[in-house]
């Protein structure tokens, strides 16, 4: 019989305190349940004293402007997410927005575009992103929008000298194909890393933050974890990517940032330092990554 706690609705119990506060690097309260404001009181009191909330669309980046504005724990990243870019372009009925029913087009996507340029010049803003490519949702009839949209979010941070945060799903070539074209910004994060040692070994040569979340903590995913081993601890940054990709034993049940410490502490299990070691540099790194 399960007991009412392994109920895959229940939020998992909150983690034991980290002793050195740090950042979720990635979340998404807007999607979770709950005030912002009691999302950022559970998390802060185990220790997750920020969070970089992250809009997918126009109404989301506005939404996420307008958070960190309101709350000094809140930073921003704006942008259209690679799913949403062919939305736009192409129309959508079954989109996650439900805002682009009949095809926009080009004007439709420049429109898009230019709000995501105006909220990136705001202070409270400290990224653009979430862009890149996602080959999983999004079939080949969007792969060039997402490229162009990919490449116009490149050039919007770089003019704002703001932080690049990238949304890379079975895409790992093209993404860095792309960003090699544009050259990237100077501080460019790969959130949710999903690539190889291999690839965690291309990123660390130009200087790229990878971002863990969840998925580090599953059984099967060995590869990920050499990634982890391989990269220099102050390119390493933690996101929870909240509501989705809760850490193990949770998996399945609601996300939040308040989980960090549950991957944080696997994180330095796995590397062989201990969870205040992992911590402090996670700290130093986010602010570095996202200048704040
Ligand atoms: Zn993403
Ligand atoms: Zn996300």
């Amino acid at each position: 019989m399960a007991k009412k706690d392994d109920d895959r609705s229940t939020p998992p119990p909150l983690p034991e305190p980290l002793a050195v506060a740090v950042a979720d690097s990635h979340t998404h309260l807007d999607m979770q349940d709950g005030t912002p404001a009691e999302g950022l009181a559970k998390a802060a009191s185990v220790g997750v004293t920020t969070v970089v909330q992250v809009g997918c669309d126009v109404r989301g980046s506005r939404w996420a402007a307008d958070l960190a504005a309101e709350f000094e724990a809140v930073h921003a990243a704006v942008a259209l997410h690679p799913n949403e870019a062919p939305r736009i372009f192409l129309g959508d009925p079954d989109g996650w927005s439900g805002q682009h029913r009949a095809p926009g087009g080009a004007a439709a996507l420049d429109e898009a575009l230019a709000e995501i340029d105006a909220l990136a010049a705001l202070p409270q803003v400290k990224a653009v992103g979430e862009t890149g490519l996602d080959y999983f949702r999004t079939g080949p009839e969007g792969t060039d929008i997402q490229k162009e949209s990919f490449r116009r979010h490149i050039e919007i941070a770089k003019r704002h000298g703001k932080a690049l945060v990238i949304h890379d799903r079975d895409a790992h070539e093209d993404v860095i194909a792309v960003l090699l074209e544009e050259g990237a910004p100077e501080r460019t994060v790969f959130h949710c890393y999903s690539g190889d040692a291999a690839m965690a070994r291309t990123c660390a040569e130009h200087g790229w933050y990878l971002s863990f979340a969840g998925p580090v903590t599953y059984k099967a995913n060995h590869a990920l974890r050499e990634a982890l081993a391989v990269t220099p601890l102050d390119r390493v940054l933690i996101e929870t990517d909240a509501p989705f990709l809760t850490p193990h034993p949770f998996r399945g049940r609601p996300n939040a940032p308040y989980l960090i410490p549950v991957t944080l502490r696997a994180m330095a299990a796995h590397r062989g330092i201990g969870e205040d070691e992992m911590a402090t540099a996670i700290a130093a790194n986010t602010a570095r990554a996202f200048g704040y």
